[in-house]
């Protein structure tokens, strides 16, 4: 996959509408806040009531879609669209295997409700998901880089043996976005998202989507947000729309941000460890080069203990101290606060749009408070 081919459909993404303009219309989308729309004699046309479809929702899906090269169904959180994959696909009987160390919550929903209603639910570690059993999987979900470990599982190789065995395979893409992993073109069915996080970049709406090319995956997604109503709000689909329009530029500046400062980090005195994808150091370094367009904007840093990581992040004037990630601005939080399995010292960093020498100088700084 190449940047050549991102950039083309970035652009396409952002030029969507253009050529459909009438003289004096908008080039921004319209916020269509409809529940009823005119719907005289037998139903017919794209809009007949709100819970099912809206023109706001639908310049976002269609946006995401280019995005993706694949149908997408847009959801009011990132978990609103983890749980739609998982209720549409999985029944009492199924089996899924999900990732050990990935999203929290992801695994709290199989825990907590679908397997009391009769779903065998499995975990493997992210780096294991390559040599994991999955006889008898219906669903095997994907996180890569893990959230927060950073670990990498091979897409393409997991999907091989998920497809053998008969399994659909899902890919929380939330980590690198489509600039920067192209799941369904290494062999994926599903892409979930939170675009909470770096897709809308902002830090300030929840939303997520699901994106699928085969019709009848996408369509069954589709219809449990009809019957089960986790529909966003049009206001909501329309920030994420504006957040969209600036994805390359942010995303590529967090990148490059955070492998700059991960190089320097790892330099440290103090730093225990730097994780990051981009780093020769990281285990699966060549599998990342290999399966991703860009390292992310997430970075892993060990210092000594609680005390060091807590220091630091209080003393760094550029740094929000903030669970999530993905914004323009800077932010970190030691992960063990959560109970994640990382040590006392782990800082989940996540890296945003400053000026990279103002955090460089910020960050050595703080290290030396
Ligand atoms: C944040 C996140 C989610 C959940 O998204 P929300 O928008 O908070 O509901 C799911 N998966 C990953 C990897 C995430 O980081």
């Amino acid at each position: 996959m190449s940047s050549a081919d991102n950039d083309s459909r970035f652009a396409r993404a952002l030029h969507l509408h253009g050529q459909h303009r009438a003289v004096g219309d908008a080039i921004a989308p319209p916020i269509v806040p409809a529940t009823m729309y005119h719907l005289p004699g037998d139903p017919a046309g794209p809009y007949q009531y709100g819970r099912w479809s809206n023109p706001t929702w639908n310049a976002l899906e269609e946006m995401l879609g280019v995005l993706e090269d694949a149908p997408v169904a847009i959801f009011p959180s990132g978990m609103a669209a983890v749980a739609a994959v998982l209720y549409s696909q999985l029944k009492s009987g199924d089996r899924v295997l999900l990732p050990s160390d990935g999203y929290m919550t992801t695994r709290a929903v199989a825990d907590k409700y679908l397997a009391p209603s009769g779903v065998q639910v499995r975990t493997c570690a992210t780096a294991e998901m390559e040599r994991a059993d999955l006889t008898g999987c219906r669903l095997v979900w994907i996180e890569t880089p893990s959230n927060p470990g950073l670990d990498i599982a091979d897409i393409a190789a997991v999907a091989a043996r998920a497809h053998a065995a008969g399994a659909t395979v899902v890919v929380d893409n939330t980590t690198l976005t489509p600039l920067g992993q192209r799941p369904l073109e290494l062999g994926a069915d599903i892409v979930v998202s939170s675009d909470t996080k770096a897709m809308n970049g902002h830090s300030d709406v929840l939303f997520g989507h699901v994106a699928a090319r085969e019709p009848a995956l996408i369509e069954s997604v589709r219809d449990w947000r009809r019957y089960a109503g986790a529909v966003p709000g049009q206001f909501e689909a329309w920030l994420v729309h504006r957040g969209l329009e600036t994805l390359e530029v942010r995303f590529t500046r967090m990148c490059a941000n955070a492998g700059t400062l991960a190089a320097r980090l790892a330099e440290q005195p103090g730093v225990r460890d730097v994780r990051y994808p981009g780093l020769p150091s990281h285990p699966a370094h060549a599998l990342a080069k290999r399966q991703m367009t860009a390292f992310g904007p997430l970075v892993g840093l060990t210092l000594a203990d609680k005390a060091a990581a807590e220091r630091f992040i209080g003393a760094a004037s550029f740094i929000r101290p903030a669970t999530s990630f993905g914004g323009v601005h800077t932010s970190a939080e030691r992960r063990a606060r959560w109970g994640d399995a990382v040590g006392e010292g782990f800082i989940r960093l996540s890296v945003g749009c400053e000026p990279v020498e103002t955090l460089w100088r910020d960050f050595s700084a703080a290290l030396a408070a």
